[in-house]
């Protein structure tokens, strides 16, 4: 049984995404790259550095993309490890098929840890007593945990403080059972152009990785800083949003990349308005004129926004058209008076193309900037109710 709305997910584009990127950072890693004075390398560094590794992003279900299926994916395509926001996501990736290194982002030190054993994870450790209980738990086991280690550079969440490591490290750094794998710490504003915490991070987390010893891999770079500046890409990069096609605004790219997950329902319902009637919740969208509304079963739990009502368009029969009235639960209502012959069963895009112009398609970016969100909440909120075909 299929309901009308589904959202298509092209795995085929997922995999060329993944090797546009990991092309874009061969090629740029040719060019020489410029060092400026203050950038002293902290670690030994040759002049021709290898093209960095990529840890795959496949948190929140894959960015809503489904983390069983795309995770597999990314593994096929060559991901050298993927990462995810728990313990439970973790799990569901391995009994999906994933065998490559699974990192978690999370906070562990209130979760239970068997996972990390018996799924063979590997935890962020972010904090003392994310440390002290992952060491705790790895004792009895008799096993040596290998993790990676987060530095707070400024986004002030999760990681130990740049400015305090030698009195927090060496109690994590001494742990019988526990290996340090890599360091790495995470960008506030990579996607904020020109907002100086950008540069400050990057040399805090340069300055940090002097007072660790091991040479470890180093990894620091979601998309936007992928995208902004070679010089935080070190050992590996990790990119989300990109994997899925979409470009985290403001920036541009030159990347080729193809969206992966469109959203289509089917018109329901034809309905006439004659002047002075509404439609909706509300009663806020009167007609002035005669008007045909399309009633589109998918609605806010669905996924759809609520703003959608102020600026939200639809595709149907190859033609932009506006929503119309409150998003309900279950239906959203669309104005459809300039086309003609729309019936029952009629293909409906709220999220993807219906043709080959330019305006015959609705990207995400588009839609969350109608709506004054961004990209990352309108993926991640495709409801559970909504069914994931992959193509
Ligand atoms: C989500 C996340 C990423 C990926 O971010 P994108 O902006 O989607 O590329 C990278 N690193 C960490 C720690 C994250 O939480």
């Amino acid at each position: 049984m299929t309901r009308s709305t589904v959202a298509r997910v092209d795995l085929a584009a997922l995999k060329s995404n993944f090797r546009a990127i990991r092309e874009f950072l061969a090629q740029s890693d040719s060019e020489p790259r410029t060092l400026a004075p203050s950038d002293a390398p902290s670690h030994p560094r040759t002049v021709a550095r290898r093209t960095p590794d990529v840890i795959a992003v496949v948190k929140a279900n894959a960015y809503g993309h489904g983390s069983e299926r795309v995770g597999v994916a990314l593994e096929e395509a060559g991901a050298t490890m993927l990462a995810c926001a728990d313990i439970e996501e973790g799990i569901v990736l391995r009994r999906a098929g994933v065998t490559r290194p699974i990192l978690i982002f999370g906070a562990l030190s209130v979760s239970n840890l068997d996972g990390l054993f018996e799924y063979g994870l590997t935890p962020t450790i972010s904090t003392p007593s994310a440390a002290r209980a992952v060491q705790t738990a790895a004792a009895p086991r008799g096993v040596v945990c290998g993790y990676h280690l987060k530095i707070d550079t400024g986004m002030h969440r999760l990681g130990f403080r740049h400015d305090n490591l030698q009195r927090t490290l060496p109690d994590v750094l001494g742990s019988p059972n526990l290996r340090l794998e890599a360091v790495y710490t995470h960008f506030a504003t990579a996607d904020v152009p020109g907002h100086p915490l950008f540069d400050d991070q990057r040399l805090r987390f340069e300055q940090a990785l002097t007072q660790i010893d091991a040479r470890v891999p180093r990894h620091a770079a979601n998309s936007a800083a992928l995208l902004r500046d070679s010089r935080v890409w070190y050992d590996i990069v990790r990119p989300g949003l990109l994997l899925y096609g979409i470009v985290p605004p403001p920036l541009g790219s030159t990347i080729p990349l193809q969206p992966v997950m469109s959203l289509t329902s089917r018109v329901v319902a034809v309905k006439g308005l004659r002047p002075g009637e509404s439609v909706g919740y509300g009663a806020r969208f009167t007609a002035g004129a005669p008007r045909t509304i399309a009633i589109v079963p998918a609605g806010y739990a669905d996924g759809l926004d609520l703003r959608l009502e102020r600026g939200g368009h639809v595709l149907i029969r190859g033609r932009r058209v506006p929503v119309v009235g409150a998003v309900s639960m279950d239906m959203i209502t669309v104005d459809i008076t300039d086309l003609e012959d729309v019936s029952p069963g009629d293909e409906v895009v709220i999220m993807g193309r219906q043709g080959r112009e330019s305006w015959q398609q609705i990207d995400v970016r588009e839609m969350a900037a109608a709506i004054g969100t961004i990209p990352y909440e309108i993926v991640c909120r495709i409801g559970a109710r909504i069914e994931r075909q992959y193509v």
